[in-house]
């Protein structure tokens, strides 16, 4: 029995131990997802999703395997939500859709509007019920007591978890920095400190800016430079930021209505949460504030401001659309401000400098971010930060999360430069379960399903299928499609006529004729092959006519098209 124990503490010694693992949100920024188990308990702290990208042709969204909590669904006390950014609250109706017995989740003021407004949206019915909770809730199972701390971030009503259990505490910080001038609720330093005080045996942090030295620079000089360029801009002044930061949106907006000016909101994902947030009373300003882009021929340039999406330079935000002169509502016109209350995220650098070219050819000026006209700061903490936080939490095991693996790794060392074990960090991947038991944590050797699911179009597929259906539409957005069309006759073996070539996105059959009818001989040989054989089958022909046009269309178009066989069998 000693023996035994030794080898495995946790199954043998305390059955009660407690297991920590994510679904979503390690080596990835994106489908937050933490789930902490005890006996027959579960609670999940935030249901995130992750967008797809160019990548992913075709694919709505992708959100973590929930098939390890489908099967312990009976054990679920409620979801924890620590704000309203979609990285944390996006998967709620997908995983209501699959398990519609979860008794509650427990959010903060905007991010339970937003849950409800979505739940609605995505039309999933449900009987889970919405709390509301703050710095002050308390949320008592047989096995945890859970609370919230406020936190700054870019969004209203942000809060870290807190969750006791009888094994020691475990405190997430969900996402954070420190703004001491912050535009929304002040961080409860306080409660971080106590939760310190009190020792925290497990602690996993927002790891997004491990890399960036430094801190993150307050929401108010940003606030303040932008009221400066308000000042000075005569013509109309049009202002593009990220729909995610809430607390931005809502200066500008203020920001303009001190400046007399009227908003006219373009774009969908800002028009969604501008409404949200007028409703819930967020916003100091009138009603009579907005205006319709229809109604700005009643007013002077000098009293209009635009706000708009595409601060990415995405081809299809508003911004790109004004930029490329095809927006129908919106033309710039000469003396125009363009500002960009944003920054670049790598990889779009590119997409963004085609669009500032475009406006300032139309002869507006552009104002961008830049270490000397800040116009935008991040709403993660940077490493001095990432200090703070470590200092006042004094945590004893420590899991970073929310990050890349890069960032998960730099965060590491943070921990470790301001005293923390090397061997008390862990770098976790999702499905990868903490063990703690009374007080000590380690890696459990089982793993918990994490892989991710592919949602196309509110339907989901999972698993290696959805890899390959994906790898397939890569093949097609760059290099398209040949369909072989051959008919036989299978009770001779014959070719009853030349096999027919279909080319769809590969290139253009027309402008190649030479190389087509190359191609059809060399498949109705390879074809004849086949069948002169003793045996011939479908699947031998198909195989046949994919290993020879593959590497004939490589050599000849430098292409790999997917290769589709069809045969026709005709019977007399
Ligand atoms: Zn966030
Ligand atoms: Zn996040």
């Amino acid at each position: 029995m000693v023996l035994e124990s030794k080898t495995k503490p946790f199954t043998t010694i305390n059955k009660d131990v407690t297991k920590v693992f994510a679904l979503g949100g390690l080596e990835e920024i994106g489908k937050n997802t933490y789930v902490i188990e005890q006996g027959n308990e579960i609670i999940i702290i935030d249901a995130g999703v992750k967008f797809a990208d160019a990548t992913m042709p075709g694919i709505e969204a992708v959100i973590p395997d929930y098939s390890y909590l489908k099967e312990n669904r009976h054990k679920i006390k409620g979801i924890f939500v620590t704000h309203g950014h979609e990285d944390h609250i996006g998967g709620i109706p997908y995983l209501l859709k699959e398990i519609d017995d979860i008794p509650k989740i427990y959010a903060p003021n905007l991010a339970a509007a937003l849950i409800r407004y979505k739940i609605k949206d995505k039309g999933v019915k449900t009987k889970t019920k919405i709390e509301t909770v703050d710095g002050n809730s308390v949320i008592k199972t047989n096995k945890f007591i859970i609370s919230f701390y406020a936190v700054n971030h870019s969004i209203p009503d942000a809060f870290g978890v807190c969750v006791m259990t009888s094994n020691g505490t475990i405190v997430s910080t969900g996402d954070y920095k420190f703004d001491w001038t912050p535009l929304g609720h002040k961080a409860d330093i306080d409660k971080m400190s106590l939760m310190g005080q009190k020792g925290v045996t497990l602690f996993l942090a927002d790891s997004t800016n491990a890399e960036v030295t430094g801190y993150t620079m307050t929401e108010t000089i940003v606030v303040k430079r932008i009221s400066e360029l308000f000042a000075k801009a005569k013509g109309r002044i049009l202002i593009s930021t990220f729909a995610s930061n809430v607390h931005r949106i809502q200066e500008i907006i203020e920001v303009a209505t001190k400046h007399n000016r009227k908003v006219i909101v373009v774009g969908r994902s800002l028009e969604r949460i501008i409404n949200v947030i007028r409703q819930m009373g967020h916003l100091k300003v009138s009603d009579s504030s907005f205006i319709k882009p229809e109604e700005s021929k009643k007013y002077e340039n000098h009293q209009i401001v635009i706000i708009c999406t595409g601060s990415q330079g995405e081809p299809m935000a508003a911004l790109s659309r004004i930029a490329n002169r095809e927006h129908h509502k919106i033309k710039i016109i000469p003396g125009d401000t363009v500002i960009f209350s944003s920054s670049a995220i790598p990889g779009n650098r590119a997409d963004v400098e085609r669009v500032v070219n475009k406006l300032t050819r139309l002869k507006a000026i552009v104002e961008e971010n830049s270490p000397l006209n800040w116009l935008h700061t991040s709403g993660h903490a940077s490493q001095e930060e990432q200090k703070l936080m470590l200092n006042l939490i004094k945590p004893k095991y420590f899991m970073p999360m929310h990050g890349d693996y890069r960032m998960l790794k730099t965060h590491k060392e943070t921990a470790i430069a301001v005293g923390m074990k090397e061997e008390n960090v862990f770098i976790c991947a999702n499905g990868d379960a903490i063990i703690i038991n009374n007080g000590e944590c380690y890696l459990s050797d089982k793993r918990i399903p994490a892989d991710p699911i592919y949602v196309d179009g509110g339907k989901d597929m999972s698993g290696v299928t959805t890899a390959a259906v994906i790898r397939d539409r890569q093949i097609l957005s760059k290099d398209g499609l040949i369909a072989i069309v051959v008919s036989i006759d299978s009770q001779n073996n014959k070719l009853l006529a030349p096999p027919t070539f279909i080319s769809r996105g590969s290139f253009y059959v027309r402008d190649a004729a030479p190389l087509v009818s190359e191609a059809i001989s060399l498949v109705t040989k390879a074809i004849n092959e086949v069948l002169k054989s003793e045996r011939p089958t479908f699947n031998s022909i198909k195989n046949s006519i994919k290993s020879t046009l593959a590497p004939f269309i490589f050599k000849k178009k430098r292409r790999n098209p997917i290769i589709i066989p069809v045969i026709l069998n005709k019977i007399k």
